[in-house]
């Protein structure tokens, strides 16, 4: 069930903007609800610059459509798949799948860009900017409207939690004694790169091998299992439910390891609640929530006695309302 916006709450017009390795999509909204919506595939050619001229042309196509000029929109919040860098404190991109000078040749990629200026070019057009990775803004959008609230009607935001991507990629958004972490770059919350082993069938994307995202996630499951006949985790969850004794072996020490994962988080920062989404999670849901919550109980109990594991409240939604989650009020 989609969740319930106090658009009438919102003090001015705002555009909210999901930039990912594949697509870039804006939308721009106002009390009155969402506006108008562009999606185009993300811009890897041409000078650096390229990506910020693309948000921008996107995000005043927008508010063109919707009859306002762009000095007239109160916020811009853009939730952007990570790493950052930091050039005279304000963010640029770095990640590996857009950047082509990080990659290298061998990733194919039509740039040589070491970073993509975001937010100076942004904040040289708009009132307002915020930029942060996709994992904190999953993170607020889960704390406003999803499964990392207290009950009911008056419910609030909880002060210690955390929300967990399992999708193509794992993704992390942490919040401790009521702050959400950013860190020095604005990259905490990057757990899909904490290193588990150094076995060597795991090559992540970021060039490690061996660390979480390499081992469990989407992307994982053909590089690792594709000679054992299972071509992408869908395969792979559809022989476990069929009885398929080896798959069944695999789907279990993905979840420890995820699960893992969500014991060191909750030994490191104290956590009341985790909330799991992304698209691997959500549609195994029922195997894998209780692997997860059963890995977390196992280990240390005056650690992880209290802490909840959960589905995401906002299901297979978290991402398209992470954005607006960086500009409401
Ligand atoms: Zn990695």
């Amino acid at each position: 069930m989609p969740p319930e916006i106090a658009w009438h709450r919102l003090a001015g017009p705002v555009a909210c903007v999901d930039v990912g390795g594949t697509k870039v999509a804006v939308a721009v909204a106002d009390r009155q609800g969402v506006r108008a919506q562009r999606t185009e595939a993300t811009a890897k050619s041409g000078t650096p610059m390229a990506l910020a001229e693309q948000i921008q042309s996107l995000v005043d196509g927008c508010a063109h459509e919707a009859g306002l000029a762009p000095d007239g929109l109160l916020r811009v919040g853009v939730s952007s798949c990570g790493p950052f860098v930091l050039s005279q404190g304000l963010i640029e991109l770095a990640a590996p799948n857009i950047c082509g000078g990080l990659a290298g040749p061998a990733r194919g990629l039509p740039n040589n860009w070491m970073s993509a200026p975001i937010e100076a070019p942004l904040r040289q057009r708009y009132r307002a900017v915020r930029v942060e990775n996709d994992g904190i803004a999953a993170l607020e959008a889960e704390r406003r409207w999803g499964a990392l609230r207290t009950q009911g009607a008056q419910g609030r935001a909880l002060s210690h939690c955390a929300y967990v991507t399992w999708s193509t990629g794992i993704g992390v958004g942490l919040c401790v004694d009521g702050h959400v972490l950013r860190g020095k770059n604005g990259n905490a919350g990057h757990a899909g790169h904490m290193y588990v082993t150094s076995h060597g069938d795991a090559l992540c994307g970021c060039g490690n091998v061996g660390d979480l995202e390499a081992l469990v996630a989407g992307n994982a499951v053909a590089r690792r299992f594709g000679a054992e006949g299972f071509t992408d985790a869908e395969s792979l969850f559809a022989q476990a439910r069929a009885g398929n004794v080896r798959a069944l072996a695999i789907v279990d020490e993905l979840a420890v390891t995820m699960g893992r994962m969500l014991y060191n988080i909750t030994a490191s920062l104290d956590l009341e609640r985790i909330s799991v989404g992304g698209s691997v999670f959500w549609h195994q849901r029922d195997l894998l929530l209780p692997r997860l919550q059963a890995e977390l109980a196992r280990h240390l109990p005056p650690l992880t006695r209290g802490c909840e594991v959960v589905a995401a409240g906002l299901g297979p939604q978290v991402g398209d309302y992470a954005a607006l989650a960086l500009v409401m009020d």
